[in-house]
């Protein structure tokens, strides 16, 4: 997919593994500028190699001060990816105070704060931009233990319409793509049996599960101005599950 202005920057946040992972290597392939955002230096001075001349901040997105500390004097910023997310399993009965405020503050509140950062610097440099969130479809369907992540990502589709809201008068786009199942390091905590991973995938209507690249291409899109017209809104990228 063509993004159709060179020298765009981007910044992407959770981009040392997964999906995170894959959007920087697509932006840095199609000659985008991009700040890598995430928590294990390994992974960014391995990201660094694949991509030369990305930049790399080391922070843990759930620390409001290091964040600030972090990204608050981050230059120009014209294209944001919010993929951080942290997931730890818990019904909903056993779901407890430490889970909920650390998911609630890498999942939810970092995109508020880094989107705030961004945001204001686009308005201040007085350039358009997009903001794309990676949310999932547990913010419309539920799925076992999963009671505290998915309520991060039920808020995700709100505050994406508020900022949309609020910014559309600056020409700042907002979107989410919502993925059901990709293989990544977090789906394999969650699909732990086969089985269930096999009765899962019957569930979906193409009978597959979204690969990473599927993922990526939605965010591209969103990203670029062939989806000038879109914001407050999102991609599902689900194989057809919800409408199944
Ligand atoms: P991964 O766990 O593979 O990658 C997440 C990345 O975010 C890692 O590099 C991780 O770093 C980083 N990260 C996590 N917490 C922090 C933090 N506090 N500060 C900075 N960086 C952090 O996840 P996926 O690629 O699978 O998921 C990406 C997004 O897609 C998430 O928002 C997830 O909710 C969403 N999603 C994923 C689905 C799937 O099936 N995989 C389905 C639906 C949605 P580190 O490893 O160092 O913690």
């Amino acid at each position: 997919m063509q993004l159709n202005s060179s020298g765009l920057q981007a910044l992407v946040a959770g981009a040392g593994k997964g999906i995170g992972r894959d959007t920087v290597k697509a932006l840095h392939a199609l000659g985008a500028g991009v700040i890598a955002v995430s928590r294990t230096n390994t992974d960014l001075v391995s990201l660094s190699k694949e991509c030369p001349g990305i930049e790399t901040v080391c922070v843990d997105l759930g620390d409001w001060e290091a964040t600030e500390q972090a990204l608050g004097n981050v230059g120009p910023v014209d294209l944001l990816v919010n993929n951080v997310a942290m997931l730890l399993k818990q019904p909903f009965l056993e779901a407890t105070k430490e889970v909920f405020d650390r998911t609630f503050n890498v999942n939810l509140r970092s995109m508020i704060q880094v989107s705030q950062i961004v945001a204001q610097g686009m308005i201040h440099q007085g350039v358009p931009g997009s903001i794309v969130s990676v949310s999932s479809m547990v913010a419309h369907v539920s799925f076992p233990n999963l009671a505290v992540y998915s309520c991060t990502k039920g808020t995700m589709t709100i505050l994406t319409k508020v900022m949309a809201a609020e910014l559309g008068p600056y020409k700042i786009r907002v979107n989410s793509v919502n993925p059901k199942v990709v293989p990544t390091a977090m789906s394999q905590k969650v699909l732990t049996d086969p089985e269930l991973a096999r009765k899962l995938k019957e569930r979906h209507p193409l009978q597959k599960f979204a690969e990473m690249e599927d993922v990526v291409n939605s965010i591209l899109f969103l990203l670029s101005d062939r989806s000038a017209p879109t914001s407050g809104s999102g991609i599902l990228v689900d194989a057809g599950y919800l409408a199944s």
